[in-house]
């Protein structure tokens, strides 16, 4: 079954279903027909009851001389045509039509006492018929009166029905199954085309879409669904292809500087203080290379999702007085001042302590390197819900439209600037994508050149983890 294509199953399924529900009416109707046949047939034999009853009583009949002499040759409208079998208390027949004597209806039983018409058939054999009875009595006789419908050409009407039905219900389910088989392929149709059009893209052409069908239908909403399924590789694509490129430039510019140094100097007999500078030179470089390449190794593995962080209740205020004391000196010898507004309490966050002291190394860091003079200040505020942590500074500030892309990869606003204070523009991805893993939000606000202020929402912990 399950190598049978849609378009099979759904056939199918249709035939069963069709089957089923042709079945169950065919044999209601036919059910219906009888019913009603039945129907029709009793009110005409009450009706002739109700005629006969008063003829047999005007004329006072209860022997069967009388019955014979007067039924026999009557003319009376309620008698002629009826088959009548007319029996007394003790079952003998008084009277009886030659139709029901040829066909040897047997004596039927006697009516009810209460002297209402009941009805039954009678299934003699190859002949079955209907039969209305009434009790009646005449003089001091009690007689039972059965008007007689035979039933053959009712029997046979049904069985021709009924082979109808068996005849032309196969080939009306042939006619609407193959329908339904045409139906099906048609409106499968597209689904075969998006599956070629699919097939048919160039795993090397990243821009190639699929032909949205004109309709607003589920296939036009499943192209549109893949369409887009594609705009998201194209643009991950785009983007490792820019990083990648993004990568080696910034790996190329310390490489050459390296390798100029190097070849300069030994082009011709250096002096051992020329051989040292060049050696310094070529150790920052390296230095800087190296940098480079483990904060990109570190991007890579957050964007793997392989750093599956152990998140521990850690200490905010405490880290960051620490991260405060430790970054005081290289603050005073740009002649900034560095402070802090932290409670003495404890501000506790669920995180991971190495990879939170990182990120407010890369905020704190960057505070320093773009600002000439004034202060830095840290301070850190929390509520039920969160923890914030705000490092503002009164640098050279970012301007406006800059701000949506200073968390991109390599996205600098000097860059020549940004180099020589030893940054490649991966500190602020960095430092997102920890914040991310830690389930929190990074905000910028800026006042170009004036200043800046990075605020880090973290979530507050929880009580039932406090107790963990
Ligand atoms: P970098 O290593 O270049 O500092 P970042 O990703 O940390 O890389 O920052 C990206 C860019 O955002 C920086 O080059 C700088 O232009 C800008 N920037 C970051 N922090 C600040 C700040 N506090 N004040 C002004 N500009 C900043």
């Amino acid at each position: 079954m399950k190598s049978l294509t849609i378009q099979v199953r759904l056939t199918a399924w249709y035939f069963l279903s069709l089957s089923v529900i042709v079945a169950l009416l065919a044999g209601g109707s036919w059910f219906a027909m009888k019913a009603s046949m039945y129907h029709s047939i009793d009110r005409d034999l009450r009706y002739r009851v109700e005629s006969v009853v008063p003829f047999i009583e005007s004329h006072s009949l209860n022997t069967q001389e009388q019955f014979s002499k007067v039924f026999a040759g009557s003319s009376d409208s309620s008698i002629v045509g009826v088959f009548v079998q007319v029996t007394d208390e003790h079952s003998s027949i008084l009277y009886e039509s030659d139709l029901l004597l040829a066909h040897r209806v047997p004596v039927l039983p006697p009516g009810q006492s209460n002297g209402l018409v009941s009805i039954t058939t009678v299934g003699t054999r190859g002949w079955p018929v209907r039969v209305a009875s009434k009790r009646l009595t005449v003089g001091s006789t009690s007689l039972t009166v059965h008007i007689v419908e035979p039933l053959r050409d009712l029997m046979e009407s049904l069985r021709e029905y009924g082979l109808y039905l068996t005849l032309l219900i196969p080939i009306a389910l042939l006619l609407t199954t193959t329908a339904g088989y045409w139906i099906s392929r048609r409106a499968l149709a597209p689904v075969e085309q998006i599956r070629n059009q699919a097939d048919s893209i160039d795993p090397a052409d990243l821009a190639a879409r699929l032909r949205v069908p004109p309709t607003q239908d589920e296939l036009a909403k499943l192209a549109q669904t893949l369409n887009a399924m594609l705009a998201r590789i194209e643009a991950a694509f785009r983007s490792i292809e820019r990083f990648t490129a993004d990568a080696s430039h910034e790996l190329r510019a310390p490489l050459a500087l390296i390798l100029t140094a190097g070849e300069v100097s030994l082009r011709r007999e250096r002096t051992k203080e020329e051989l040292a500078e060049v050696l310094r030179k070529i150790v920052r470089e390296a230095r800087h290379m190296s940098n480079l390449v483990e904060n990109l190794l570190d991007l890579a593995r957050g964007d793997a999702r392989r750093r599956h962080t152990e998140l521990v209740p850690v200490d905010l205020a405490g880290m960051l007085r620490d991260l405060c004391a430790e970054l005081t000196p290289s603050a005073a010898a740009k002649g900034l001042s560095l402070a802090a507004n932290l409670t003495d309490d404890e501000v506790r966050v669920m995180g991971e302590a190495t990879e939170l002291r990182r990120l407010f190394l890369i905020l704190a860091d960057n505070a320093i390197k773009y600002t000439e003079a004034g202060s830095i200040l840290l301070s850190l505020t929390s509520n039920s819900r969160h923890v914030n942590v705000t490092v503002s500074d009164t640098g050279i500030g970012i301007e406006e439209a800059a701000l949506p892309h200073v968390f991109d990869r390599f996205w600098r606003a000097d860059k020549v600037r940004s180099r020589t204070e030893g940054g490649a523009g991966l500190g602020l991805s960095l430092a997102s994508q920890i914040i991310q893993r830690h389930g929190g939000t990074i905000s910028v606000l800026s006042d170009f050149g004036h200043g800046s202020s990075f605020t880090v929402q973290l979530p507050a912990i929880a009580v039932s983890q406090i107790s963990s």
